[in-house]
């Protein structure tokens, strides 16, 4: 029993040595703790290898810890939640000191603060040194915006953090974003040779991780025989070394296309090893400008990259903080259906919907345009409750921590919140698909066919959430012209639609 001793939290996704948590650490009297919690894996139905990358990549952190002879309290496989665990250790070695960075996760942020007020602790809570806004630049750069946009938010970084900007503060290239360029589909035979991203032969300590993931919860959705994810700082640097050398090029303009069996497209695949903060976002941006001179690559691929890390995944934790708890909550359309069972199997006749879920069992990865047109768009047209969709997408893929999973699946996906920071809901029909994809070409439905048998779900559902949702689409400049091309439709046509549609609705199960 060591009253003085103080106690350091280091939480799954904070596994970072020169991270704000062992800052000042002092060897002589301070501990650091960390759990396995069985319930973290179990309030949402996580997908097998989401478990086993947590798991691994703890005990490779916590194995680094004891090599540097820090003084570490590790509990395994503890039937307690976190906080639980961490109160029943304060209590008993009557701590009075917690030293930890911010959890990503609101709820957990909130419990941390419960306790430490509950039992009179002297809490260390520290900035997160893994992003270039604090929330408290966030609150102050939101709190006199009448619109919260992801353009202004990432100009605002970019000049602060002198990225991508001349000595003037004027963008490189003459542009902000090179959105336009960054949006086409494969060539029409297909991909062609993409280089596969480096992926990693699981070492033994993941092997025992794998084996006890397997057998402790055999019930949980997805597959193991194909984790190679990076579980160590090493692996993920190594992961960002080969991203920026090889397949960095084709990054930006591809990044919205889709073809079957290529999981990965030109995607970086580091968003896990960036979420359990293996690797540090400046570094990764630091890779990619250096990439940028080196290789010389095209501007619009290293903006369209930089946009990802420094634009997006900065806004929507700030929104997350800005917005949470309601953002939980929020339901803009009321929509009340239950998620199709197939969301859990790939068992479904749509083949942009198999072949994007299939994909996410089996690695626990979908890009980014397979999780908001694929699955995501499906999920709004289809009217299914967004806790419902948020809880799949919490649980299904690696990188999935709430402060990123949330925003980007109600705020975003979804429109739950009412576009509080889209200007309008990322709605597609099947002509998307067919566009971005080859999908189409095997899948039974036909994606321009808007009613009857062969009808594409997809295509049926848009026209039908257009005209459910007319009057709201036709009061914006953004969203006029949507449904300007309802008025191509028969009143005949859209009669049939709207019957087809509630017919489909009512059999999700079945598509
Ligand atoms: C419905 C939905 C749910 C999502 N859930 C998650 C999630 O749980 N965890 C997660 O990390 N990302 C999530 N995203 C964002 C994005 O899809 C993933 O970050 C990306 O697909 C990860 O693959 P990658 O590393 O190959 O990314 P790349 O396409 O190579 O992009 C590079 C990096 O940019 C960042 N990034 C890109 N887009 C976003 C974004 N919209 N928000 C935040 N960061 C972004 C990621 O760190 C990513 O690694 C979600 C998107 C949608 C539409
Ligand atoms: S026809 Fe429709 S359901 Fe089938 S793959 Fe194309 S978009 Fe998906």
């Amino acid at each position: 029993m060591n009253s003085l001793k103080r106690l350091v939290l280091i939480l799954g996704d904070q596994l970072d040595l020169e991270g704000a948590a062992l800052k000042n650490f002092n060897f002589a009297t301070d501990e650091v703790f960390m759990v396995e919690s069985i319930h973290e894996a179990q309030y949402v139905w996580s997908h097998k290898a989401k478990i086993a990358l947590f798991l691994s990549a703890m005990r490779h952190f916590a194995k680094q810890l004891k090599e540097l002879n820090y003084p570490l309290a590790y509990i395994q496989s503890s039937p307690l939640s976190i906080v639980a665990a961490l109160k029943e250790k304060i209590v008993q070695e009557q701590i009075t000191q917690l030293i930890c960075v911010e959890p990503g996760e609101w709820r957990l942020r909130q419990q941390i603060e419960l306790m430490a007020k509950e039992l009179k602790l002297h809490l260390d809570m520290r900035e997160d040194e893994h992003f270039f806004c604090s929330h408290r630049d966030f609150m102050g750069w939101a709190e006199d915006k009448k619109e919260l946009r992801l353009e202004y938010f990432y100009r605002l970084m970019r000049k602060t953090h002198h990225i991508l900007v001349d000595e003037e503060g004027n963008p490189e290239g003459g542009q902000w974003n090179f959105d336009q360029d960054n949006r086409k589909p494969y060539p029409k035979k297909g991909p062609g040779i993409v280089d596969e991203p480096i992926l990693f032969e699981p070492d033994s300590m993941t092997q025992e991780v794998i084996a006890f993931v397997k057998e402790t919860y055999s019930k949980h959705p997805g597959s193991l025989d194909h984790f190679r994810w990076p579980v160590t700082r090493p692996q993920a640097l190594e992961a960002l070394d080969y991203f920026v050398e090889y397949r960095l090029r084709n990054f930006g303009v591809y990044q919205d296309a889709m073809w079957t069996n290529t999981p990965y497209g030109w995607h970086s695949i580091l968003s896990s090893a960036l979420n359990l903060k293996l690797l540090n976002p400046r570094e990764v941006i630091s890779a990619v400008l250096s990439a940028w001179k080196k290789y010389s690559l095209d501007i619009s691929t290293v903006e369209g990259f930089i946009r990802q890390i420094l634009g997006w995944r900065e806004f929507v934790r700030g929104m997350y903080y800005l917005d949470m708890p309601g953002m939980a909550e929020d339901n803009y359309y009321q929509h009340q259906r239950a998620l199709p069972n197939w969301y859990w199997s790939g068992k479904t006749n749509m083949s942009c919907m198999k072949d994007a879920i299939g994909q996410t069992l089996q690695y626990g990865y979908a890009h980014h345009i397979q999780r908001l047109m694929v699955t995501g768009n499906f999920a709004l047209l289809a009217e299914i409750l967004p806790s419902a969709v948020c809880d799949w997408y919490l649980a299904i893929y690696v990188d999935a921590i709430e402060w990123v999973e949330l925003p980007n699946t109600a705020g975003m996906a979804l429109f739950a919140n009412g576009g509080r920071f889209t200007s309008k809901p990322y709605i597609a029909s099947g002509a998307y698909i067919k566009r971005m994809s080859n999908y189409c070409d095997s899948c039974r439905y036909k994606p321009d066919v808007r009613f009857g048998e062969t009808a594409c779900p997809i295509t049926t559902l848009y026209w039908n959430f257009l005209i459910q949702h007319r009057s709201q689409f036709e009061s914006s400049p953004r969203t006029r012209l949507m449904t300007a091309n309802l008025k191509r439709i028969s009143e005949e046509d859209q009669k049939s639609i709207v019957g087809h549609a509630e017919y489909l609705l009512n059999h999700l199960d079945d598509l």
